[in-house]
C-alpha cells in the first residue's frame, strides 16, 4: 500500500520534504542517503518493483534478473548502509566468483578471468607469451587510474569549472584523451588480449574505442575487490534498499508517472504526476534519465545550458537486444558454461564501429550469456536454468529499425550463434521467454533513444562535462543515476548518491 496524505501542495514549505523521481539503483541509494539525513522521503517510479534496470520479471517459475549480474566494490554498499546505522551483509549476500568470467572466440580460443595474478599471467601466455610483460604494465596502469578516477573524482561533485581545470594536469599525464582500446593496443600486440582488456566499457554503455582510457581501472578494480553476484539478484538487494527506506519512514508511490518538475521563480517546487496531481517538496531528486528530465520533465522551464539543442547533440550509449529464457532439465548439461560468459564474433572494432558510430545493426554479433543457475538455485525451478543473452545494438537514433519487425529473425540468429558455439539443442529447451529491445528500453525506463545506460561516458561526456548531480536549470534541483557525475554501472550510480548527499542542505526537523 502507498500513502500520500501526508505530502502538502507545491505551494506549502516545510524544509525536509524530499521527492525522489525513479527507484532505479541511483534513486533508492539517494532516498537512503536523505532519509539518514532527517529528510521525508517519497519516491515515486512507473514500474511496480523496485531497481529501474536492476529489477526482475518473474515468470513461469523463472525470475528473470533483467539487468545488472556483476557486483564489483563491495565496499561501497557496505558504506551506503552503514551511513543508515545497518549492516549491508546482513540483508544481502555476495557470492564471490571466482573465476570472474570467460571469454570465448570463434576459432575456439579461450581467455578465463580470474584474480590471481599469476593465473591471469598464465592465462595471457597461453594466447601471446611476449604479451605478459604488457599485462604487468598495464595492471599498473589500471591502479593508478582507479586511484584518481574511481576514488578521488568518482565520489565528490564535478559541478564547479574550477574542480575540472584543476585535475586538468593529472588527466593530460594519465592521457585521458585516449581510448580504452588504444592503451589496451600500446600494451597488448594479440589481438584477442587487446579485447579481453577493454571490453569493459561496454558494461557501462561506452565505446571501447572512443571512451576515455581512465576507465581501464575496471581491471583494477575487478582484481583488487573481486566480481561478485548478489544472491538472489540485484533485485533482491533493490528490496532491501526499499525496506531501510521504509524503516526511516520514507513512502513510496509505485506505478506513478511523473510527467512533470514544478518549477516556480527558479525553483523545483515539487512534481506532477500524469494523473494531474501536484506534490510539494522542498528538493526533488531525478533518478530518471538526465536527458530525459531536461527535455521532458523541465519542458517549461527556461534552461541555460541542457537545452534540446544541447540534448541532440549529446551521444547517448548503445542500446541492447536481451533474450531472457528459462530451459527444461538442462542443469546437468553444458557444463562447460559457467555463470558469466563472452562469445566474441570474429569483428572486435569493426562490430564496435557499426554499433557505435554507423549506427547500423550488424549481421554478426558478440554476445554476453549470463547463467545465474549455476550460482543461484533460486532464479529456476529445480533442475532447470535461467538465462539472459545480451547483444550490443544501435541505439534508435541511428537508423530506424522496426524491432517489432525485427524481433524475431534477430532472435533466430542469436539461437544459431548459440547453439553452434556454446548451448548444442537449447532452442528445443526452451518453455518461458521474453525478449527487450531498443523500444523496451525506451518504454520501460524512458530512455531516450533506448539507450542501456544513458550519456555516452567520453571523455567531453564525463565528470564537469556531464549533467551536474546539482542542476544549475533550477535551484532545489538535484540529479543522479546513470546519466550524472560519475556515471552507469552499479558502482556508478550508487556513487551519484553519495556526491547528493555531499550537495544537499540539512534537512530542517
Ligand atoms: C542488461 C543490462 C546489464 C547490465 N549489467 C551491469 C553489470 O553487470 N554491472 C553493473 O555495474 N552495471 C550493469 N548495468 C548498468 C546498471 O544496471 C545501470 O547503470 C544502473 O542500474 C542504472 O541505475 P539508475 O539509478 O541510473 O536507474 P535506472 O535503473 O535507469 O532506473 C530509473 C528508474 O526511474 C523510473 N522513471 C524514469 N522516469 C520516470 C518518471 N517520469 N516517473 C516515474 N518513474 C520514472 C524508471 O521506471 C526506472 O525504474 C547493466 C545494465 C543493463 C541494462
Amino acid at each position: 500500500m502507498t500513502r500520500i496524505e501526508h505530502i502538502e501542495s507545491a505551494d506549502s514549505t516545510s524544509g525536509n520534504r524530499a521527492i525522489i523521481i525513479g527507484a532505479g539503483l541511483g534513486g533508492l541509494a539517494s532516498a537512503m542517503r536523505l532519509g539518514a539525513r532527517g529528510y521525508d522521503v517519497t519516491v515515486i517510479d512507473k514500474l511496480d518493483v523496485p531497481g529501474g534496470r536492476g529489477s526482475a520479471i518473474w515468470q513461469d517459475g523463472f525470475r528473470f534478473d533483467l539487468g545488472p549480474t556483476i557486483v564489483t566494490v563491495p565496499q561501497l554498499y557496505r558504506e551506503l548502509w552503514a551511513a543508515c546505522g545497518r549492516e549491508f551483509d546482513e540483508d544481502v549476500e555476495l557470492r564471490a566468483l571466482d573465476p570472474f568470467y570467460e571469454i570465448r572466440w570463434p576459432d575456439g580460443t579461450k581467455f578465463v578471468a580470474q584474480q590471481d595474478t599469476d593465473k591471469m599471467r598464465a592465462e595471457v601466455a597461453k594466447i601471446e607469451p611476449r604479451d605478459v610483460k604488457g599485462f604487468e604494465k598495464f595492471l599498473k596502469d589500471s591502479e593508478r587510474r582507479y586511484w584518481f578516477g574511481f576514488e578521488d573524482l568518482g565520489r565528490r561533485s564535478m559541478h564547479k569549472l574550477w574542480d575540472l581545470i584543476k585535475v586538468l594536469p593529472t588527466f593530460v599525464r594519465l592521457r585521458a584523451d585516449r581510448s580504452v582500446y588504444a592503451h589496451a593496443s600500446r600494451r597488448f600486440r594479440n589481438e584477442k588480449l587487446r579485447m579481453a582488456f577493454s571490453f569493459h566499457p561496454l558494461f557501462i554503455g561506452g565505446d571501447p574505442c572512443h571512451v576515455t582510457s581512465m576507465y581501464i581501472l575496471v581491471n583494477y578494480l575487478e582484481k583488487e575487490f573481486g566480481v561478485h553476484y548478489a544472491m538472489g539478484g540485484l533485485v533482491g538487494m533493490a528490496e532491501k534498499m526499499a525496506k531501510v527506506i521504509k524503516d526511516q519512514g520514507g513512502t513510496f508511490l509505485m506505478q506513478t508517472e511523473v510527467d512533470e518538475i514544478v518549477v516556480r521563480n527558479g525553483k523545483a517546487q515539487g512534481v506532477r504526476l500524469a494523473s494531474g496531481l501536484e506534490l510539494g517538496a522542498d528538493i526533488v531528486v531525478s533518478n530518471a534519465d538526465a536527458g530525459y528530465t531536461y527535455d521532458n520533465l523541465m519542458r517549461a522551464a527556461p534552461k541555460k545550458r541542457w537545452v534540446s539543442k544541447r540534448l541532440r547533440r549529446t551521444r547517448y550509449s548503445m542500446s541492447l537486444f536481451v533474450w531472457y529464457f528459462g530451459t527444461k532439465g538442462t542443469r546437468n548439461e553444458w557444463t562447460d558454461v559457467g555463470h558469466h560468459t563472452i562469445l566474441n564474433a570474429p569483428r572486435y572494432t569493426g562490430l564496435l564501429n557499426d554499433i557505435f558510430i554507423k549506427g547500423k545493426l550488424a549481421d554478426d554479433m558478440s554476445l554476453y550469456v549470463h547463467r545465474p543457475s549455476v550460482t543461484d538455485r533460486t532464479v529456476a525451478p529445480e533442475g532447470d536454468d535461467a538465462f539472459y543473452v545480451l547483444s550490443p545494438v544501435p541505439h534508435l537514433g541511428h537508423q530506424k529499425v522496426d524491432w517489432a519487425a525485427q524481433e524475431e529473425v534477430y532472435k533466430a540468429k542469436m539461437l544459431k550463434v548459440l547453439e553452434d558455439q556454446l548451448l548444442p539443442g537449447l532452442g528445443s529447451k526452451i518453455v518461458s521467454e521474453c525478449v527487450f529491445t531498443p523500444q523496451t528500453f525506451r518504454d520501460r525506463y524512458l530512455s531516450p533513444h533506448g539507450s542501456g545506460f544513458s550519456i555516452e561516458p567520453r571523455i567531453f561526456q564525463s565528470a564537469w562535462f556531464r549533467p551536474h548531480n546539482i542542476s544549475e536549470e533550477a535551484e532545489g534541483l538535484y540529479l543522479v543515476g546513470a546519466g550524472t557525475h560519475p556515471g552507469a554501472g552499479v558502482p556508478g550510480v550508487i556513487s551519484t548518491a553519495e556526491v547528493l548527499s555531499q550537495l544537499v542542505p540539512d534537512a530542517v526537523t
